[in-house]
């Protein structure tokens, strides 16, 4: 099937982008066209008008600093996978973006697409709960900043008014410093192409990485497709807080894990199954975060 006739505009800044927005409500964004160009080939999707924001290098910046990480949103997942900068300062961006479908994808699908997108299963979303993320969104008359959690609901429509673009998403650095912090992404898919059946997004900050088995001080966990939301269960990062990692804090966190994702029975995977991983990768996303956090600084 082809697309539905459509109108194509190419805005030359972010202005004119949410000038159009406000003058076209029946329009689409369009950024790396990975998931749009699906929709509207089989008229899932039937916007009357295009915007093609792929021009607007305003919106195509990492902006890594100590306290905080900024990040355009027509930046590709390709970018975020191979910037060095931000692999050192935030890894789990890098990482998570690393683990998005294969290079076709990634070299054209963007950050900001992704969280238009707001699919429960996407990478980012559930990097972005876990972590404490904010968006910032963008219209004609004024800018704001949502928290991730906020924004992320079960009817992806609700949080993006018609008339808003998305800016940026933002993380702060404080909680999590490089020296004392160890991330980790996993997740279980059917094909490299596909969308993973769950995956698990953590952070861990130890007190003491020289100490032989230092205390957790925090942990972050954030679980994609086990719910209609993307997912951040506190009760599984307590489960490893405040001492250091052991078999039974992290069987704890993933018994917690098994009892607390939402997770529906689909094609490939029932509810249990589903439950079964996101208990097994919420073991291994916290251990490897944990050595991570641990592991002697290559010096060069
Ligand atoms: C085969 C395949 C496998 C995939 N596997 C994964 C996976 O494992 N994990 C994962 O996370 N993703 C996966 N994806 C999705 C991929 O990450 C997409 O690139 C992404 O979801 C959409 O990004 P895009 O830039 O292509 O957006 P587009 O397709 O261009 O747009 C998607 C939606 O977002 C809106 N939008 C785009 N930019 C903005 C903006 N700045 N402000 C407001 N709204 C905006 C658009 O209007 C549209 O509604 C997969 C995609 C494919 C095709």
């Amino acid at each position: 099937m082809k697309p539905a006739a459509f109108e194509y505009h190419i805005p030359d800044s972010v202005s004119e982008a949410t000038r159009l927005l406000a003058e076209l409500p029946e329009a689409e964004l369009m950024a790396g066209n990975q998931s749009l160009g699906i929709a509207m080939s089989n008229r899932v999707a039937t916007p009357d008008h295009i915007i093609d924001i792929n021009g607007l290098t305003e919106l195509d910046y990492l902006d890594i600093g100590d306290k905080k990480i900024e990040i355009g949103a027509m930046v590709r997942h390709r970018d975020m996978e191979k910037s060095s900068a931000l692999t050192e300062a935030f890894p789990i961006l890098s990482i998570s973006a690393g683990k998005i479908a294969g290079p076709v994808v990634r070299n054209r699908g963007t950050l900001g697409g992704s969280i238009g997108e707001a699919d429960p299963g996407g990478n980012y979303p559930s990097v972005l709960v876990a972590m404490g993320g904010e968006i910032e969104l963008l219209s004609t008359d004024h800018t704001r900043t949502v928290d991730a959690t906020d924004y992320f609901t079960a009817d992806t429509t609700d949080s993006i008014n018609e008339n808003e673009l998305i800016k940026c998403a933002r993380f702060s650095k404080k909680p999590f410093p490089s020296h004392r912090t160890g991330m980790a992404f996993l997740r279980k898919k059917e094909a490299a192409q596909s969308w993973p059946i769950v995956s698990v997004a953590s952070a861990v900050r130890v007190a003491d990485p020289t100490h032989q088995n230092p205390v957790i001080e925090e942990a972050r966990v954030g679980y994609a497709n086990a719910s209609d939301v993307p997912l951040r269960l506190q009760s599984v990062e307590a489960a490893i807080e405040g001492e250091p990692i052991s078999e039974q804090t992290l069987r704890t966190a993933g018994e917690r894990a098994y009892d607390e994702v939402q997770p529906q029975s689909e094609l490939h995977a029932d509810e249990t199954y589903k439950r079964e991983l996101a208990c097994e990768l919420t073991k291994r996303v916290f251990r490897r975060s944990y050595d991570r956090a641990t592991a002697e600084p290559i010096v060069v």
